[in-house]
């Protein structure tokens, strides 16, 4: 097998599983959120009807929820993750609820992530669940860590239990023999999140890969921080299970470096982080005994750089410490294309209440306009697949 810089080209592929229909509602969704004034009001109003309880709901269930999310509950996700399925590609779950404050919503997040290990661990087309860590804690309190701010007796009384609660999704897991990919966040936080879950990895990963970290590699240190986890892991004895992602909150790191006056921990260009970014790949391939990864981009040219590094190392595509992924939604011709190559394809889906996944939503529409050239890629792609099948 050679794969061919054309391999993303096949719209056949891409979208064998949509109708006609399907795709004509996707080109008329993409159109809408190429435009940034249009995605710049809808955003506004959805906050706000949100904040006055309007029932907007339906209105995204209709648009953006059903392209992005697998559904409301486990049960209606199954038929995404069966279609899914039937194109060869796996499914990461995320329960897509964003931003909570008490401890009984951590409590609540903690119950639904074991909800949605048992339900992984009795599919096998799910192949991890993700989480995101400031559903187990707050914001605030991460970031006083990070600081080295002494605690409050009670704030210490509360990071015990924000530990508790990793501790206990992790053992459950490792129970259930189910991935766990922990998000990576906001850089002002991300010190003490690489803290416990370097600690969760050392205690969970000996046998098996259960805790993945992710690795933003927009932060021009995390190349560096990468291979000082392999050699951690090496010397410790235990698997790195690493995500590696760009970063999705280049503006916020920028404007808060701005504001407070430190050096923006983000690449000064996007051909940094690219090349970093192909870095981690071949750093996680060349130490694949240590190492379970999972390349999370919707990059072409990142995927297929990975594919031939794979190919160069003559690897097999569907060597199970290799995992692709691709949001929902989104980047079809890349996940399909791959799946068809036997390589681990998979979907980020997230999943949840239709009111609650609104800001994930949001946000997707956001990145859309704001991530040059993705909406427009979007667009060509389908745009090409219908002329196809109209044999013109
Ligand atoms: C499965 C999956 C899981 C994810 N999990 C996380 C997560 O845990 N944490 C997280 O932060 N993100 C996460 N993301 C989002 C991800 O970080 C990116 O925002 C998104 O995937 C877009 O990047 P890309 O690699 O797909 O490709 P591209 O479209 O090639 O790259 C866009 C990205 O490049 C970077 N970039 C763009 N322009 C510049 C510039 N001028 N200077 C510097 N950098 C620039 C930004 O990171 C931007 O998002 C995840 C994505 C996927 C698909």
């Amino acid at each position: 097998m050679s794969i061919s810089p054309q391999v993303f080209e096949n719209t056949k592929v891409a979208f064998a599983a949509k109708t006609d229909g399907d795709l004509q509602q996707a080109k008329v969704l993409f159109t809408l959120m190429a435009n940034n004034r249009l995605v710049e009001l809808g955003s506004s109003l959805a906050i706000s009807a949100l904040q006055f309880h309007l029932p907007v709901a339906p209105l995204f269930r209709w648009t953006v929820y059903n392209h992005f999310c697998g559904g409301e509950t486990f049960e209606e996700c199954k038929k995404v993750i069966r279609q899914l399925e039937e194109s060869n590609t796996g499914v990461l779950l995320n329960y897509g609820v964003e931003l909570k404050e008490t401890d009984e919503d951590f409590d609540k997040a903690l119950a639904q992530n074991k909800e949605a290990v048992e339900f992984a661990s009795g599919n096998k087309a799910v192949k991890a669940v993700c989480v995101k860590p400031t559903s187990y804690g707050r914001l605030a309190l991460f970031e006083k860590i990070q600081q080295g701010t002494k605690l409050t007796k009670a704030e210490q009384k509360e990071f015990e239990r924000v530990k508790e609660r990793f501790d206990e999704l992790c053992s459950y897991a490792a129970s259930k023999n189910t991935a766990l990919y922990i998000d990576a966040e906001e850089s002002w936080i991300q010190d003490t999140l690489d803290a416990m879950v370097e600690e969760l990895m050392s205690r969970y990963n000996r046998e098996s890969c259960v805790v993945f970290n992710t690795f933003q590699l927009y932060r021009w240190d995390r190349l560096a921080y990468l291979q000082k986890q392999i050699d951690k892991a090496k010397t410790d004895g235990y698997l790195l299970g690493a995500k590696l992602v760009r970063g999705a909150y280049m503006e916020k790191e920028r404007e808060r470096a701005t504001e407070k006056n430190y050096k923006s921990p983000i690449h000064a260009n996007k051909q940094g982080v690219d090349e970093d970014f192909d870095k981690a790949v071949a750093l996680c391939l060349e130490n694949i005994n240590a190492v379970y990864v999972c390349i999370a981009s919707q990059s072409e040219q990142s995927n297929l750089n990975a594919m031939q590094m794979m190919e160069e190392k003559n690897m097999e595509p569907g060597n199970k410490r290799v995992v692709f992924s691709q949001l929902y939604g989104m980047g079809d011709n890349i996940t399909f294309n791959q799946a068809k190559l036997g390589f681990n394809a998979t979907k980020y889906l997230p999943y949840g209440p239709v009111k609650e996944v609104i800001p994930y939503l949001i946000r997707r529409a956001q990145e859309n306009t704001s991530v040059a050239g993705q909406t427009g890629r979007e667009l060509s792609l389908i745009k090409k697949e219908l002329k196809r099948r109209k044999g013109c």
